[in-house]
């Protein structure tokens, strides 16, 4: 608030027509090369950058009153770029650090994080899980008197009037080894599932949630629909099923993964599920980072680099055992 205050309004809604941001439909067009802006954002919108991590998750949403929610923070080698990318928008503190689930590709950045900013929350899935990376986070919020929340399904999350995240996952309980297929990863399928919803604008932010986590959203009644949905676990074979698209109806899909990975993310068969549902795509690996703003009725989306149609519904062939390497 401090930072884009109401007397600018006028200014804003003025950057608002310059920008087309009142059209209704997104706009994005195959080999959009508009670089981001260093610009302030206007005032009244939210956003939400897609973090170039590489290979993992890290997603800040800013809130038009200038609340920020850090969504995981990519891999551990991700950190000192989350750092800058957070200080390039203006970041100051974090009111909230989310980890979806406890892989080191959506947790391993954020002891940079916590080492940088003050965090005045953090919310995780309350998995236990064993790995050094994530055992150094909770001493780390512990030492630093981080309050924690674990997220459970039915919570709310306000961030100011009108901004506002449901919690949608894990489910309570949460999924048992026995639930979820051999060869997959019960810590993606208990993800924290959160929608953020300003007006009339919504995206759902899934974390690495797989089929079980759909199904369960789904048959739990869940308002699943979003303008723009970030695809479950890098577009891994295990998510983003047919009914699922259907439920949620975005309008643009947000692939975060990292070029050259080894886990045949994006898979092809979650890339020809989107191009069948016509739903625009941009993915982390080709775009870079990737920013979203809406003024809470219209949104658009801007990568930092443009990417072909062939490329963004090109998937990638796995060229390890996804048994061992499944994040
Ligand atoms: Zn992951």
């Amino acid at each position: 608030m401090q930072l884009w205050g109401r007397q600018f309004f006028g200014i804003f809604l003025l950057a608002f027509f310059t920008f087309g941001l009142l059209s209704c439909r997104p706009k994005i067009e195959e080999g959009h090369d508009k670089p981001l802006s260093d610009e302030p954002a206007p005032g009244g919108n939210l956003r939400i950058y897609a973090l170039d991590v590489g290979q993992g998750d890290g997603l800040l949403v800013i809130s038009p009153q200038g609340k920020t929610v850090l969504i995981d923070a990519g891999p551990t080698e991700a950190g000192d770029e989350v750092v800058a990318a957070l200080r390039n928008h203006g970041v100051k503190q974090l009111d909230l650090a989310v980890a979806t689930h406890p892989h080191a590709d959506h947790i391993g950045g954020m002891k940079k994080v916590f080492d940088s900013f003050r965090v005045r929350k953090f919310l995780d899935s309350g998995q236990t899980y064993g790995s050094a990376t994530y055992e150094k986070l909770l001493r780390e919020i512990q030492e630093n008197k981080t309050p924690y929340i674990k997220a459970v399904r039915g919570q709310s999350i306000e961030l100011e009037p009108g901004v506002k995240f449901d919690v949608y996952g894990p489910p309570d309980p949460l999924f048992k080894e026995s639930d979820i297929g051999a060869d997959r990863s019960v810590q993606n399928a208990n993800s924290v599932v959160l929608r953020l919803s300003y007006g009339s604008f919504a995206m759902l932010f899934t974390g690495d949630a797989e089929f079980e986590t759909e199904d369960r959203m789904m048959k739990a009644g869940a308002n699943l629909q979003a303008n723009v949905l970030k695809i479950g676990h890098h577009g891994s074979r295990h998510a983003t099923s047919g009914k699922f698209l259907t439920a949620v109806a975005p309008q643009f899909a947000i692939i975060s993964v990292g070029a050259n990975n080894d886990y045949g993310h994006p898979a092809q068969l979650t890339m020809d599920r989107l191009k069948k549902a016509n739903i625009k795509t941009l993915r982390t690996d080709l775009s870079g980072e990737i920013e979203i703003f809406s003024d809470g009725k219209a949104f658009d989306a801007r990568p930092s680099r443009k990417a072909t149609l062939a490329q963004t519904w090109a998937g990638r062939q796995p060229v390890r055992n996804e048994l061992t390497v499944n994040p």
